[in-house]
C-alpha cells in the first residue's frame, strides 16, 4: 500500500499537459493501486493521475459514488473521453483532494457520460447524474488542467487563494 503526495493548489504541476496512456502495463496498474490507496487515504470521492504529479490521462471514481457498495472497487477510467453532458445545469458544493478544506458552489451539467478504457484495456462507458456526473466530469477537468477555482467568481476565487495560502503557512511550519 502506498499512500502518494498529493499535488496541492497553487503547484503548476496541477496545470500541466496530460498524455494518453498507450499500453496499460504492470507500471500503470501499480499506479493505479497506489491512486486508490491515495484516494481512500484522503477520503475522495475521486483523484486523477495529476493530482499525484503522474501526467498520464487516468482517473478513478470511488466505486460507492458509481452506484455500488462498501466493497466495489474503483472505476479506473483510462484515456476518458467525454462522451456527452446534459440534463440542465445545477449547483452543489464541490471540494478536491488539491484544495483540502475547500468547499464551493460549482455549477454544472446535471448529467455527464465518459467513455474510457479499463485496466484490462476494454472500452466501457460511465454515466450519471448527482454525485457521479460531478465527479466524472470534475476528475475529468484535472486532465485538462481545469481545476475547482476555476469554476467559480472573482470573490470566491480570492477566497480560495486565501485559504490556500493560510493551508500551505500551517503544513510548512513545525
Ligand atoms: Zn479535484
Amino acid at each position: 500500500m502506498a499512500v502518494l503526495d498529493v499535488v496541492k493548489y497553487p503547484d503548476p504541476r496541477l496545470r500541466e499537459p496530460t498524455f494518453e496512456v498507450e499500453t496499460i502495463d504492470e507500471g500503470i496498474a501499480e499506479l493505479v493501486r497506489d491512486m486508490t490507496d491515495t484516494m481512500y487515504a484522503l477520503n475522495g470521492a475521486g483523484i486523477a493521475a495529476i493530482q499525484v504529479g503522474r501526467l498520464e490521462r487516468i482517473f478513478l471514481i470511488d466505486g460507492r459514488v458509481a452506484g455500488g457498495d462498501d466493497d466495489s472497487p474503483p472505476v479506473v477510467c483510462i484515456n476518458p473521453k467525454v462522451a456527452e453532458t446534459g440534463k440542465g445545469l445545477t449547483i452543489a458544493e464541490e471540494g478536491c483532494l488539491s484544495f483540502p478544506n475547500v468547499f464551493v458552489d460549482v455549477k454544472r451539467p446535471r448529467w455527464a457520460k465518459i467513455e474510457a478504457t479499463n485496466l484490462e484495456g476494454e472500452t466501457f462507458t460511465i454515466e450519471g447524474e448527482g454525485l457521479l456526473g460531478r465527479a466524472l466530469q470534475h476528475e475529468f477537468d484535472h486532465l485538462t488542467g481545469q481545476l475547482l477555482i476555476d469554476m467559480v467568481g472573482m470573490v470566491k476565487k480570492e477566497m480560495i487563494k486565501r485559504k490556500m495560502k493560510r493551508y500551505h503557512a500551517t503544513e510548512a511550519s513545525p
